[in-house]
């Protein structure tokens, strides 16, 4: 999806935090590529890294750095950079869920590389990118796009990051609308509790790109051009290569066991995009869905 040239892309709360030196770097390669198929399984995603990264100290590490994100004006800058695209991308999905939910108030989106300490605990990269409900922030070390290509074989292009952007803002307005509230998000399988709320924040962030346009800057340029048919194909892609059975299939051990499902099969994945896309918002009530329909 295209920004605008000269549309002004400021506003969203993004900041960026350096490496940790707790992590070594270089040589970890392939363990870092293991496990992230491994948590993409476990669905470290989402409200699970709590217990799963075992609790957060509640201090958080590593000052933030904005500096460098303060050059991310334009949409030119979007365009070119991908860290001036999340810029872009957070200031464009608060604009639209600014007029979805009453009192919105935006998370924060936090670029890290490495690994960063978070109101859920210690992450890395590894997680792949994932909404913390007790800090209320987004998580994403942009290297995941390019493993997102070569690791999971997707198509890329710029709305595929997008859509993973705007999915974990769809888990930040399931957390602050009070859906999230007496899930359990331990069971697993196709017609969960947690299955039920991916396929929800993949059904928000095909509503938001059917939107995306129309939000604008304070001088009334769209932030973003109109998705073409090959950019929604990107997206689809990217639904596509995350979804359970796709990834059991290709990046584990190549069994399907849908009991184990977290985030929902390829095909349900890019329906509820698509019936986000295509119908809006009021189409993602995914909990009231019979398991047929998921
Ligand atoms: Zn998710």
């Amino acid at each position: 999806m295209t920004f605008n040239d000269d549309a002004d892309i400021r506003g969203g709360r993004v900041s960026k935090r350096g490496r940790n030196a707790a992590i070594g770097a270089g040589g970890g390669g392939l363990i870092v590529i293991a496990l992230l198929v491994v948590s993409q399984l476990t669905g470290v995603d989402l409200t699970g890294l709590a217990p799963i990264l075992g609790g957060g100290s509640g201090t958080e590490q590593g000052t933030d750095q904005t500096g460098d994100l303060a050059a991310c004006e334009t949409g030119e800058d979007a365009n070119e950079n991908v860290e001036c695209r999340m810029v872009g991308a957070a200031t464009s999905l608060d604009l639209y869920w600014e007029t979805q939910v009453d009192g919105y108030a935006p998370p924060e989106l936090v670029l890290f590389s490495g690994s960063v300490s978070t109101g859920c605990g210690n992450a890395t990269s590894a997680v792949g990118p994932f909404y913390c409900p007790p800090d209320q922030k987004v998580y994403i070390d942009t290297t995941f796009f390019e493993q997102l290509r070569t690791q999971f074989g997707a198509s890329g292009g710029n709305l595929a990051q997008m859509y993973i952007v705007a999915h974990e803002w769809g888990h930040h307005i399931q957390n602050i609308v009070g859906t999230m509230d007496g899930l359990d998000l331990q069971d697993a399988g196709p017609t969960s509790d947690g299955v039920r709320l991916e396929l929800q924040a993949d059904c928000y962030a095909g509503a938001w790109v059917a939107a995306s346009s129309d939000t604008e800057d304070t001088s009334g340029i769209a932030l973003l051009q109109e998705p073409t048919a090959a950019e929604i194909t990107d997206a689809l892609n990217a639904a596509n290569v995350v979804g359970d059975d796709y990834i059991q299939e290709n990046l584990g051990d190549g069994n399907v066991n849908p009991e184990t499902w977290t985030h929902g099969s390829s095909e349900s994945r890019q329906k509820w995009f698509n019936a986000g896309f295509t119908e809006g918002v009021g189409s993602c009530d995914t909990f009231a869905a019979s398991g047929s329909e998921l």
